[in-house]
């Protein structure tokens, strides 16, 4: 994963590059670095742990340079230590790089410059591109950006790279396959940011320039950018296109963390899912990713849901929906199962894929292969201009703005709005509905921003229940119909911040296996909507109370029965069962976080994981 930065142009890079970084965390936290060229000396520094950790070694140390790289790391070769850290140098000690992906024939490479006398200093694939470059460029004698796009030629894997050259320091190469780079114009393209996404610049620049798969970029000081395909040297025509994004949307705006804030965010990020789409009071739908491709839909036999994490139970919820709405069957896959098991795909298959980030790497790949076997490819992503969102044959965005917090919500709550817009569109489309009660979903949909506002209000509750169960080492979810993915994605969030062992499982199931771990000390978290096979989750609650265990439950509003046999009680307001996850999940957000910030845990920034999975 690896957020990466670079700055060329007449300001000091440094403090861009450090708030770029910061920027960038959520990729990445394991270790920092930054390279800054002063006209003499590359002044590089680099460690373990985070960019504010990189602020305090660099305190001291000379850090002018109006051209610089950066880097924030989520290790995938080597541990996370100083040495494994970017920026690389090369053994001439004049390449620099800084690298997000994975280079799978390092190790060949490797062997092959050591026995050139090449020397490696850490355990990383990148130290291994970027003395490859070097080798290719003295061995050629020619530029960097010839050098680095002969080197990619003979390198497998996925790669977002900067480098610097301190023989010509007034010009960086970047180049990108499999992961995002971003470049950043400037005014009268005196000056460039290079960055993972386009946080970093935009300050400075609203005006970006996409890197496609397979190009490499020059970018020189005052001069302007040429892109050219790495494979054919053909030139490229790049477009440059208008960002969006606003300062207030990537900062924590009074919160404590991204996540609470994200959290917050959810009434409007739904609101602004739907907005535009939903026309008049009619049932009409307008979208225009399903309008223009109706017929794929329409004649498909068959729906394919691919994705991974959060993504993947948003797609369980999409496949309740699609089929209890428009009876077109639903499968739904992960990812990096998907892209390896040679799955089987007719011509009439639609494959929806769903990723927040639009970058994820097994995603991405399965796309490409669902594609490669002549299916129609809806994406489903957050990140406007996205590698998913230019991958796919149409899509729609989710509309959720920014998320930082490692742990994913709002983006979970409006890919089902998507979906449940899409399945109701369908429906319309298939007559498997009536107008008339696709319109009563319709309005249904339109209370459910107010309704998780009012939910929001439980905030201090739902810290008391945090308080009582903070401690507990294993956790169960429990859900079934529509809300059973809502209790995998409960445990998962449970899981990726507080790091206690939680499982979702739909209720049923519980005799199947997990009541063998059901004792006093286990909190179960138990869905149990009016709507959604009521009278069976109240029979598995009695089930875990004969054993003891501690039962939290979510309920609609009013509810008396479980009121009676649950230790505690979440309400959350009526609403047609299909539209309940949208609403259950909110509590489930909300313990999770407070848990994992009474346990001291950093909640945004979660150990070993990463916002934007681009290494597979
Ligand atoms: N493979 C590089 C490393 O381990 C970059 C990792 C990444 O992009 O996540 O340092």
């Amino acid at each position: 994963m690896c957020g990466i930065t670079g700055y060329i142009g007449g300001r000091e890079a440094y403090p861009i590059i450090i708030n770029g970084l910061k920027r960038l965390e959520y990729r990445g936290y394991d270790s920092a670095g930054v390279m800054v060229f002063d006209g003499k000396e590359i002044n590089l520094s680099k460690t373990k742990g985070k960019v504010s950790d990189l602020e305090k070694i660099t305190e001291n140390k000379n850090k002018e340079g109006g051209i610089g790289i950066g880097h924030t790391r989520w290790a995938t070769h080597g541990v996370p230590n100083d040495e494994n850290s970017h920026p690389h140098i090369s053994n001439s000690g004049e390449l620099v790089i800084v690298h997000n992906g994975i280079i799978e024939n390092y190790a060949t490479i490797k062997k092959e410059l050591i026995s050139r006398g090449y020397e490696f200093k850490s355990d990383t694939d990148t130290e291994v591109l970027i003395n490859l470059i070097e080798e290719v460029k003295k061995n050629e004698d020619c530029k960097l950006g010839k050098a680095v796009q002969l080197a990619l030629k003979n390198v497998v894997g996925a790669y977002a790279i900067a480098v610097f050259d301190k023989t010509n320091p007034d010009e960086l190469i970047v180049a990108r396959l499999g992961s995002p780079i971003a470049i950043g114009v400037g005014e009268n393209n005196k000056e460039f940011f290079v960055a993972s996404d386009a946080s970093p610049f935009i300050e400075y620049s609203k005006n970006v320039i996409y890197l496609e798969d397979g190009e490499l970029a020059i970018i020189k000081r005052n001069k302007g950018i040429k892109v050219r395909k790495i494979n054919t040297d053909k030139e490229v025509d790049t477009k440059i296109q208008k960002l969006e994004l606003s300062l207030d949307q990537i900062e924590k705006g009074g919160y404590d963390h991204f996540m609470i804030k994200e959290i917050h965010e959810q009434p409007k990020a739904i609101i602004d899912t739907y907005r535009g789409r939903i026309l008049g009071n009619e049932g009409i739908i307008r979208m225009s990713g399903i309008d223009d491709n109706i017929s794929h839909f329409t004649n498909a036999n068959r729906i394919i849901i691919i994705a991974c994490g959060t993504s993947w139970h948003a797609g369980l919820v999409g496949e309740y929906l699609l089929e209890e709405l428009t009876r077109i069957p639903v499968e739904v896959e992960y990812a990096s199962e998907f892209r390896y098991r040679n799955p089987i795909i007719k011509p009439n298959d639609v494959v929806i894929a769903i990723s927040q980030s639009g970058e994820t790497a097994d995603t991405l790949a399965a796309i490409k292969l669902a594609k490669e076997k002549g299916a129609f490819v809806y994406g489903i992503c957050n990140v406007v201009g996205s590698s998913i969102a230019r991958e796919t044959h149409a899509g729609s965005y989710t509309h959720a703005g920014p998320e930082i917090g490692v742990a994913s919500t709002k983006a979970f709550t409006t890919q089902i709005t998507v979906l449940s817009l899409i399945a109701l569109k369908l429906a319309e489309a298939k007559n498997t509905m009536a107008k008339d009660d696709i319109n009563k979903y319709l309005e249904l949909m339109k209370q459910i921003p107010e309704q998780v506002e009012n939910l929001l209000k439980i905030d201090s509750e739902v810290k008391e229940i945090a308080d009582v169960y903070k401690n507990a080492k294993n956790c169960l979810f429990l859900g079934r119909g529509f809300n059973f993915p809502v209790a995998l994605e409960g445990a998962l969030k449970l899981k990726e911040i507080s790091y206690i062992h939680a499982e979702g499982y739909p209720a049923a199931e519980m005799k199947h296996g997990p009541i063998a771990l059901i004792d006093e000390n286990m909190p179960v978290i138990v869905i149990a909507t009016k709507r959604g096979h009521y009278e069976k989750v109240v029979s598995n609650i009695q089930e875990i109370k004969a054993r003891s265990a501690k039962v939290i439950a979510i309920v609609t509003e009013g509810d008396t029965t479980i009121k009676e046999i649950a230790d505690h009680i979440i309400e959350i307001p009526d609403t047609d069962e299909i539209f309940t996850p949208l609403l259950t999940t909110i509590p489930l957000q909300l313990l999770s976080y407070h848990i994992a910030v009474l346990l001291g845990k950093n909640v945004d920034q979660p150990r070993n994981l990463a916002k934007s999975v681009t290494v597979e």
